[in-house]
């Protein structure tokens, strides 16, 4: 029986995950299940899944969980707090932690977790470009194994099975991009929350799908690929695939491209995760080509989609780059969906905090956690200069 903490459990990678979990009672148990605040959709997992220990990020909820779950005649554990959630991931009793959390609050549980050495799957990229080298560091001294769940990286993992000395045989890594919300808009003005969380082919949390919407996503893909395959940024391309048919592909040094197709849904590369090397029914629907129609492809607009742009200078610049990046972004988002913030500053705050945090490539994860603080104060302030220009512009 594979044990698994997934960490994030209520979210729509924890959902998707969840699923799969439970079409294959007989390999899978939940050791233990996290959210953030939300109670009674965590205790509606444990209802469902027994899993041994319920942790709420929120310390002030710890006693309404407590009471939820005795009430409901549970025998899970409930704990609370940052240190439990680091704890729940480096548990012995688990060998499969999900990363699930959304931002670089998933960064301390997903190192944990690699430390101690379990198979770590990760959704949760942020984690990976805000930590870089440490988080693959930290699975080789821990001796465990780093697999993708997303869906681009899921699909070069499996493009490159079988390639040997996958540096000198690959001439490119190609990552498909739907394109989001907005790939034929012209005029970013105006842009709701809800325009840009209504993503054409993937169902996800808001704040990736507002990545998604400003291309911040591939952004963070790319870095992400960076780490996890090895190869700089100068060998990874992104192609805009509306269809989102081909998850990604890779091309060889003899001209060969492999793809990796299936249809949009989380559960296929949460399944090969999970099961790897071996392949489980994952309750996704079969590739029906007949109906597919035609898979068109064209180039990103970095003009239009100016996070895309700073994605790749960052990535050339370093850790910390890329962890102001991301916190600026992760910022930056939550006060457009705040309604704090249009959507076309997003990249101006962006660009803005990395012109002004100074930060040294990080040799430790505190110096990661010092970046991504300075980086979201620089941030904020970026925000609310914008929030009182607004202002003035509509009071003059
Ligand atoms: P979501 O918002 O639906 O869920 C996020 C989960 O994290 C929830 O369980 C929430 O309770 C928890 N959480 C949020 N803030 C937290 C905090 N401060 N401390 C502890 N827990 C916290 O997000 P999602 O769409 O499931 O995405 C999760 C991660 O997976 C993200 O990093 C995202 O980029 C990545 N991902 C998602 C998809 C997708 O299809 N949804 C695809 C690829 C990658
Ligand atoms: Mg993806």
């Amino acid at each position: 029986m594979n044990r698994i903490t997934l960490l994030g459990a209520t979210g729509s990678i924890g959902a998707s995950t969840l699923d799969v979990v439970a079409r294959h009672p007989e390999r899978f148990g939940l050791y233990a299940v996290t959210a953030s605040r939300s109670v009674e959709a965590l205790v509606g997992i444990c209802a469902r899944f027994r899993p041994r220990v319920a942790v709420i990020a929120d310390e002030a909820r710890l006693a309404s969980l407590s009471d939820a779950l005795r009430v409901a005649g549970l025998p899970t554990v409930a704990r609370a707090g940052s240190q439990a959630l680091a704890e729940v991931a480096c548990a012995p009793e688990c060998d499969t932690v999900v990363a699930a959390i959304v931002g670089a609050a998933g960064l301390v549980p997903t190192i944990a977790a690699a430390r101690a050495g379990k198979r770590v799957l990760l959704a949760n990229k942020e984690s990976i470009v805000c930590a870089g080298r440490l988080l693959i560091e930290a699975v080789r001294a821990g001796g465990g194994q780093l697999l993708p769940v997303d869906s681009e990286h899921s699909a070069i993992h499996q493009c490159l099975a079988g390639a040997r000395l996958a540096e000198r045989d690959v001439r490119r890594l190609i990552l498909t991009a739907s394109g989001g919300p907005f790939r034929t808009r012209s005029d970013f003005a105006g842009i709701t929350p809800e325009e840009a969380c209504a993503h054409p082919n993937w169902v996800m949390g808001r704040k990736i799908s507002v990545d998604s919407a400003t291309l911040m996503n591939k952004g963070l893909e790319v870095i992400e690929a960076s780490w996890l395959f090895g190869f700089a940024a100068g060998r990874i391309e992104v192609v805009v695939h509306p269809q989102s048919v081909i998850h990604s592909m890779v091309e060889f040094v003899d001209g060969s491209v492999v793809a990796q197709l299936g249809t949009p849904d989380m559960r296929t590369p949460i399944a090969y995760a999970l099961s790897y090397p071996e392949r489980i029914d994952s309750g996704s629907a079969t590739l029906d080509f007949t109906q597919l129609g035609a898979l068109s492809f064209e180039a990103p607009d970095l003009r239009r989609f100016r996070c895309l742009a700073l994605a790749f200078a960052a990535l050339a610049g370093g850790t910390g780059r890329t962890a102001t990046l991301n916190a600026a972004n992760e910022i930056a988002v939550e006060a457009f969906l705040g309604g704090r913030l249009q959507f076309v500053d997003i990249a101006r705050v962006i660009e803005e905090t990395l012109n002004a945090v100074d930060a040294d490539e990080p040799d430790s994860v505190e110096a990661v956690l010092d970046i991504d603080a300075r980086a979201r104060r620089v941030a904020m302030r970026c925000v609310e200069r914008r929030a009182i220009a607004t202002l003035n512009a509509v009071a003059s």
